[in-house]
């Protein structure tokens, strides 16, 4: 009761000063009404929650979306990706190259089975790896490069990537967690490696608190999925339940249009019952059993939702890029990168700003309107680091600003 107290005097303080009260979200910007009477209609139905065909019907859609063949849903991206490491038998002693701009949980994926990881730096124009740092660290133990797609965009390198991994025989992993329906050259990314997870998670392009998927472009690695997915476990029952309060929690804090209001009155209803994005033994590169657990009906049913709207929801991002450039134009920014013959999904826009401005980013709200993202705060966000000899990555990580792409209210044409 205090706590809702505190935060109401919040906002009114906020109005009293001429603030924006209401923000517009970087987290569950995709969800509506549909999907909280979804998520409350699957939580009044627990001998649901082990039925396949929502899985079954959610995986064939994505993939038909997608065009390709074979995928398999986990109950992450972190998850997904941990099943690709086993997919392509990378043991202790093989080498991953990661981007030096990343997350502390597509590292967890990588080290929890020993393989040990390289950084390549990154060119910060579309924040993915940079061809000539990767040939740097390539060496005999190297079996594997992930190439990133930060933000939704397209990797500057993207074509001299996939050339290098060839020539030198590595496997390439592409992480679309932020790139669901990004196109290059006429085609949805996540097709051009040889395995590629997406992400469904609260912060991603389609949410379903919880969520993943693997794609793969041979029958030996699907042949391994099969078999990876089939032992995969599920979470417990309080999980499922509590994943579902999340989605109802999430509307009610980050996208309801009294969400001022409705955050508190959420975090007092729902407060300990909902599912956290990381759980504290990953901050510590300590295992927790969600990297090996496959998806569940309830997550699935959601994920259909959600893959309904989509088309509606990137044509919003779009636009919410395009104000975003104009934007850029006028404050003498300079816009993300977007190479020719493509589609980036605009996940989030990053801009790159003065270590100062980034250090306190109250700006954004107070004169933007907008929740300020901070995609990454570290090389392996959110886990502090040091130096891990990339500069490019570790400058970005000190001035890159990530701004909303989907604006719930309208915003002044010109902010
Ligand atoms: C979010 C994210 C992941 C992992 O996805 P989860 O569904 O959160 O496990 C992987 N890679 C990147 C770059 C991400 O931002």
């Amino acid at each position: 009761m205090k706590q809702l107290l505190r935060s109401q005097w919040t906002q009114t303080r906020r109005w009293l000063q001429g603030k924006p009260v209401r923000l517009q979200p970087l987290l569950c910007a995709t969800l509506d009404r549909d999907d909280v009477a979804l998520a409350r209609a699957w939580r009044a139905q627990p001998g649901q929650w082990q039925s396949r065909a929502p899985v079954d019907e959610f995986t064939r859609q994505f993939c038909h979306w997608l065009g390709v063949r074979r995928g398999w849903a986990f109950m992450g991206g972190r998850a997904a990706l941990y099943a690709i490491v086993q997919a392509l038998e990378l043991k202790a002693g093989d080498e991953v190259v990661l981007p030096a701009f990343t997350c502390q949980c597509v590292l967890n994926a990588c080290t929890y089975q020993g393989v040990r990881v390289r950084w390549a730096d990154i060119e910060n124009q579309s924040f993915g790896m940079d061809a000539d740092a990767l040939s740097k660290v390539l060496g005999p133990a190297t079996k594997a490069i992930m190439i990133q797609h930060s933000f939704g965009l397209i990797n500057r390198d993207f074509e001299r990537l996939l050339q290098l991994a060839r020539e030198r025989g590595l496997w390439v992993i592409e992480d679309c967690a932020h790139a669901t329906g990004a196109e290059w050259r006429g085609r949805k990314l996540g097709t051009f490696g040889d395995i590629a997870l997406f992400s469904s998670e609260r912060s991603k392009i389609i949410n379903t608190i919880h969520g993943g998927i693997v794609v793969a472009q041979h029958d030996t690695l699907a042949r391994r999925m099969d078999a990876i997915h089939a032992r995969a476990a599920v979470p417990s029952d309080a999980e499922i339940a509590r994943l579902l309060n999340t989605v109802e929690y999430g509307w009610y804090v980050h996208k309801h249009r009294w969400r001022p209001f409705t955050a508190a009155w959420a975090e007092w209803r729902f407060g300990a019952q909902v599912l956290a994005q990381m759980q504290p033994e990953e901050f510590e590169g300590r295992f927790v059993p969600r990297y090996a657990q496959r998806m569940v009906a309830p997550v699935a049913a959601l994920g259909l939702n959600q893959l309904a709207k989509m088309a509606h929801y990137q044509e919003k991002r779009r636009a919410g890029a395009a104000h975003w450039d104009a934007w850029c134009d006028k404050q003498g920014l300079r816009r993300p990168l977007v190479l020719p013959d493509s589609q980036p999904a605009y996940l989030r826009y990053p801009v790159l700003v003065e270590p100062q401005q980034r250090a306190d980013l109250r700006w954004v709200a107070d004169r933007l309107g907008m929740t300020a993202g901070v995609w990454f705060s570290s090389v392996t966000h959110p886990v502090a680091r040091d130096s891990v000899g990339c500069p490019v990555g570790e400058d970005a990580v000190r001035r890159v600003l990530n701004l909303p792409t989907i604006f719930v209210e309208a915003v002044r044409a010109s902010p």
